[in-house]
């Protein structure tokens, strides 16, 4: 029988990283070796800095959710201790997303990039990018609680991406929400809207659960999720 993946929690303080450690540690075949948050104090294989943590060597995996100025420094020390990763963090910038990809295709350990991670946050994007090729123009609201530093969301300019046509993207940031997106089509007196809610960050852990399994197949880096949920991704 395989050995289980051993996960290092980068941010497992936070909102996300908390839930990921529950998530991990309540799945078949993996379990959190290591957390690192500068928040955290005390505890196993707890670490305030990733480089201490990354100097343990016991993980085989990373999944990063922390902030847009940290992550890329985080991923590019994981990369280079030879540790896979799974970046939930959003706001990377393209340069950035280049350089890790260049580094997860020299390197010996890949890493996995997705804005979102709720499977119906991934059908979304799927839906909206097909109906805008038959609809006149669109427009994409992305809504998200107040404490989030990113805007727009890295959803939203995926789901742009996927779209082509580079539809106008507006932002709400509102205590109470969680992470919520409607995409609104336009036709001849018609209207179409596609529209997705996490309603807890529950939503994204059997994604991140997936990922983790997953990232150590997958050379270099794989963007999105659309890959390992479906077979033509
Ligand atoms: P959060 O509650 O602020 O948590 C981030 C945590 O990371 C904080 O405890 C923070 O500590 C810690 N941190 C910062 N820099 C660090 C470093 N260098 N090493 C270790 N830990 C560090 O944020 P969140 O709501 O969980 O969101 C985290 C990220 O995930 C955001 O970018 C958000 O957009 C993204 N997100 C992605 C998805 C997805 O499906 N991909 C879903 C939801 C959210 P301090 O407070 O001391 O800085």
């Amino acid at each position: 029988m395989a050995s289980p993946i051993r996960v290092l929690v980068c941010g497992a303080a936070g909102r996300m990283g908390a839930a990921v450690v529950e998530a991990v540690n309540d799945s078949e075949g993996m379990y959190v070796a290591l957390r690192a948050d500068p928040a955290l104090t005390t505890g196993e294989g707890v670490h305030r800095d990733l480089g201490a943590a990354l100097a343990a060597g016991e993980a085989d995996v990373m999944v990063d959710f922390t902030r847009p100025d940290t992550v890329f420094a985080n991923v590019t020390a994981a990369l280079a201790a030879g540790v896979h990763c799974v970046i939930g963090t959003t706001g990377l910038t393209d340069d950035q997303l280049a350089e890790i990809s260049s580094r997860a295709e020299s390197g010996a350990a890949n890493a996995l990039i997705a804005p979102n991670f709720a499977v119906g946050a991934v059908l979304m994007m799927r839906f909206a990018a097909e109906a805008s090729r038959h609809m006149l123009a669109a427009e994409v609201i992305e809504l998200h609680h107040d404490k989030k530093l990113d805007a727009p969301s890295g959803t939203s300019l995926l789901t742009a991406e996927l779209m082509g046509g580079d539809p106008p993207i507006h932002s709400v940031r509102l205590p109470g929400l969680v992470a919520h997106q409607e995409v609104i089509l336009g036709g001849l007196d018609e209207t179409l809207t596609i529209r997705h809610d996490s309603l807890s960050r529950r939503s994204f852990m059997p994604g991140v659960v997936l990922a983790v399994r997953e990232v150590g197949n997958r050379a270099g880096l794989t963007l999105g999720m659309e890959a390992l949920l479906f077979n033509d991704g």
